[in-house]
Order: structure tokens, then C-alpha cells, then sequence
């Protein structure tokens, strides 16, 4: 059992922004950032490490959607899309979800972490991570 499943299947209530056959669109419980919305694939998945492409481009479509709406026609003026995978990377429900963070002017946060310089330098970094 999942906690995001069981919004999709109506057992835990949610302010549901939208919907539609393959995806779900709903309001973060933290009512942090106002307009805060989680989007899910209605398939059950962990992460984007387990996700099938054709899931994954169903919930990307409904991103891009709720995106639009938000900037068009709710005020924000931009959007910040979050994403967790694996405890380490800090997430803490496992079922596939993007953050959207609609963003105000002067809204008095910020999503990109203040980190320190790396010690490794980039030639070593990239020689360790190439993919091609
Ligand atoms: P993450 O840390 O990326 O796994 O984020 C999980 C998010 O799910 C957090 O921002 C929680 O506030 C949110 N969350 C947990 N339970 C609920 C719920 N019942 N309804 C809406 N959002 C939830
Ligand atoms: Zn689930």
C-alpha cells in the first residue's frame, strides 16, 4: 500500500488540480509555496529509476499543463519542477512525483542550494562519469 495510490483511488481525500487517464495533479499537504502541487502517474512506480518512458511522458505532458495554467491564467510568473529519488536524495514517498513550485515576485525563497566549492575538479569529474 501507498499513500499516493490510495489518493488516486479516493481512500486519503486531496485538492485534486487535475486529472486525466494516466495522470494526477494535487496540492502539496505542506502548504508551503503557495500553489504548491505534486504530479503523479497513476501507475504505481517508485522513482524515475523504476518508471516506464511512456509513464514518464505521460507525467511530463501534465507538468508542462499544469505549468502553463499556473503562468497563463493563476499569476505566477514562473515555476521551479522538484524531484526526489532514493532516501538519500530526500525522498520520502515512494511513489513517483514532481514538485511544482509556482514562483512570485518577491516571493522570498529560494530552491537552489548554497553549496561549497567541489574538491575534485571537473576533469576528474567528468572522466568518472561519462556516459559516452
Ligand atoms: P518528497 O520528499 O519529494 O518525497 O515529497 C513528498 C511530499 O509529499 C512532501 O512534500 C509531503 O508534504 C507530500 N505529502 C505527503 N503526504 C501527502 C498527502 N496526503 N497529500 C498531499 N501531499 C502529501
Ligand atoms: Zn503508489
Amino acid at each position: 500500500m501507498c499513500i499516493f495510490c490510495d489518493i488516486i483511488n479516493g481512500k486519503i481525500p486531496s485538492y485534486k488540480i487535475y486529472e486525466d487517464d494516466y495522470t494526477y495533479a494535487f496540492l502539496d499537504i505542506s502548504n508551503d509555496a503557495n500553489g504548491h502541487t505534486l504530479v503523479i502517474p497513476k501507475k504505481h512506480c517508485e522513482n524515475l529509476l523504476d518508471v516506464d518512458v511512456d509513464t514518464l511522458n505521460n507525467v511530463v505532458k501534465t507538468i508542462q499543463k499544469v505549468t502553463k495554467h499556473y503562468v497563463n491564467n493563476c499569476g505566477a510568473k514562473g515555476v521551479n519542477i522538484l524531484n526526489a529519488n532514493g532516501k538519500e536524495a530526500e525522498q520520502t514517498v515512494f511513489h513517483l512525483h514532481f514538485h511544482i513550485l509556482p514562483r512570485f515576485e518577491n516571493d522570498g525563497f529560494t530552491v537552489f542550494p548554497n553549496l561549497e566549492k567541489n574538491k575534485e575538479s571537473l576533469d576528474k569529474i567528468q572522466e568518472k562519469l561519462k556516459l559516452n
